[in-house]
């Protein structure tokens, strides 16, 4: 009985180690995965970036489309902060052109080198392979980008995704949240 009782309670102890070994390994797959990236906190986003990102290249990039935005990044700002000042100015055009303000969206935005390289973050989430410009995950609540196929079309069509997702109490069927992000990126320099 005493033997029994024994080996019971060393089965529950591995039973134990076993799934607690295994929840700390869970890897969270929102997170780089490795630490090779920078990151700037705006005052809607944390963007994520690498090191040797072409950060001019970037805030070029999301200028091709002129918009009226009340004012422009003070000249002195870092180019860290102007990219980070022009990302905030899309996400108010993105919202203002839907109307839809949600509260405490605090989306995550990571800009991969190039397309490669987001495709391989595609797989390491999805364990599919596909080629994609940019995507949005509701689940992680991040956009991800990459520098070579980087506008502000496609960052605009990603964070319409961001702000319809929390907007309705139910978020609306794929092809609904296709056509309102499409929506986004053909209005954005509508005049108003
Ligand atoms: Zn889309």
């Amino acid at each position: 009985m005493k033997n029994l009782l024994k080996v019971s309670l060393l089965a529950l102890l591995a039973i134990n180690i076993f799934s607690s070994r295994f929840s700390f390994t869970e890897e969270d797959l929102s997170l780089p995965s490795d630490n090779k990236w920078e990151n700037i906190h705006s005052d809607y986003f944390i963007i994520y970036y690498r090191p040797d990102a072409g950060l001019k290249r970037i805030e070029k990039r999301l200028e091709i489309r002129r918009f009226f935005t009340e004012s422009d990044p003070d000249p002195l700002f870092s180019l860290q902060k102007r990219v980070a000042y022009r990302m905030d100015a899309l996400y108010g055009r993105v919202r203002e052109i839907l109307q839809m303000y949600p509260k405490d969206v605090n989306a995550k935005i990571r800009i991969f080198k190039n397309r490669k390289e987001l495709d391989k973050e595609y797989y390491r989430i999805f364990r599919e392979k596909k080629s994609l410009k940019s995507f949005y995950i509701y689940r992680f609540n991040t956009i991800y980008l990459n520098e070579e196929d980087i506008s502000d079309s496609v960052v605009a069509h990603e964070m319409g995704h961001a702000v319809v997702d929390h907007y309705f109490a139910v978020r609306p069927s794929e092809k609904i949240r296709e056509i309102l992000s499409q929506y986004v990126d053909i209005h954005l320099d509508d005049e108003f």
